[in-house]
């Protein structure tokens, strides 16, 4: 058997007819930014995430790069405030608060949940700390009420970086609508997944979501008016179009790759195998399904041998970046570790319940 990690492929073949009338509607529309295909997307995530906005952008980078620019535009930040972000994360998080010219804060996390270590967390907020970027990583949901009232008490934004995350659940509320703001990302691979890039802010916060708006639309507060120095990240017809059917689907989709997780937690018998501790129902949207072990190369060679793909998220930690020199003298010891013993197998809402027993076996051979 052939199960490569991800088979997009076929993961749009799940929704194709749709998927092809849309592209083809906005195709015979003649029109292709800034129109009814984004608006209508907008309204239903908002719906969908729970928030009153939405602002569709060009990527998540630049949903969490703007959203940060907002907070300094709107005076909520200034230059060389601190951001508090988990250490185990994607670059992109960090990306976003450098690009402003501000400060990551790294917090290690915990190895078995993946959460954020709260004392950690504690010691590490100052009189400069203006923001918290919680990434709901891998699809588990890292909110929790003790964040919430660490974030109250010190009048810290929380920022969710939900890209992994679409249609996850805290309770009756999802993911995208915990904090003050949230970005998310439409990356072909992510739950929910464009036939390009994409990306978009939610909020309840009309005045971020106008200046967020304004920012990514060349400053403009109407046109050819500028109020800002703006850039250009808009979400364009086609993605939008895209999105809005994969959208129905979503938890659909979800409750497959939740299925799949289940059979991977149930099944998986190898005592050099560690996988993360099991969430609530609806707590994690299973992006990636990683497992742990001291022999992860040596595991992946052997998959791959078995013709199972398989990627690591992620070989370098941020920190340990060569753009990031300035912080090559932190110790993050469990995100460190977690990058040496990380390997993430296949799982998608495509995966056959063979392709699925075969990872299984494989894993426990
Ligand atoms: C994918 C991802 C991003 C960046 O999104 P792009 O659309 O690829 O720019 C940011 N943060 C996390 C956690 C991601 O997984």
């Amino acid at each position: 058997m052939n199960i490569p990690y991800l088979d997009l492929k076929a993961v749009t073949a799940l929704h194709g007819d749709e998927i092809q009338q849309a592209v083809a509607d906005v195709v015979g529309s003649g029109w292709y930014l800034q129109g009814k295909a984004v608006q209508r997307f907008e309204q239903h995530y908002a719906d969908y995430i729970g928030t009153r906005h939405c602002v569709g952008v060009a990527n998540g980078l630049d949903a969490l790069i703007l959203t940060l620019r907002a907070y300094k535009e709107l005076g909520w930040i200034g230059e060389d405030d601190e951001i508090i972000v988990p250490a185990n994360t994607f670059i992109a998080t960090i990306l976003a608060i450098t690009e402003n010219g501000l400060k990551p804060v790294f917090v290690d996390v915990n190895v078995d949940t993946l959460d954020l270590n709260l004392t950690q967390l504690e010691q590490s907020i100052t009189s400069r700390t203006k923001a918290m970027m919680l990434v709901h990583l891998y699809g588990r949901c890292t909110y929790n009420e003790a964040i919430k009232s660490l974030c109250e008490k010190n009048g810290i934004l929380l920022i969710e970086d939900n890209a992994q995350a679409h249609g996850c659940r805290y309770g009756e509320r999802r993911t995208g609508s915990l904090g003050n703001a949230a970005c998310h990302s439409f990356y072909p691979g992510k739950n929910l997944g464009a036939l390009g890039d994409g990306g978009a802010v939610t909020t309840n916060d009309v005045e971020l979501a106008q200046v967020i708006r304004s920012i990514a639309n060349y400053g403009f507060e109407k046109k050819y008016v500028a109020t800002y120095k703006g850039r250009n990240s808009r979400l364009d017809e086609v993605q939008a179009a895209v999105l809005d059917v994969k959208l129905k689907y979503l938890d659909e989709d979800n409750c497959r790759r939740q299925a799949i997780a289940h059979t991977y937690y149930h099944q998986i018998q190898n005592e050099t195998i560690r996988l993360p501790r099991l969430m609530d129902n609806g707590n994690n949207v299973y992006h990636i399904f990683p497992v742990f072990t001291s022999y992860r190369d040596a595991l992946q060679d052997s998959l791959q041998n078995k013709g199972i793909g398989t990627l690591i998220h992620y070989p370098i930690p941020p920190h340990q970046q060569a753009c990031y020199k300035e912080w090559e003298h932190l110790s993050l010891p469990v995100t460190e570790r977690l990058a040496k013993e990380e390997l993430s197998l296949p799982l998608h809402p495509a995966m056959t319940d063979q392709e699925v027993a075969f990872v299984v076996e494989a894993l426990n051979s």
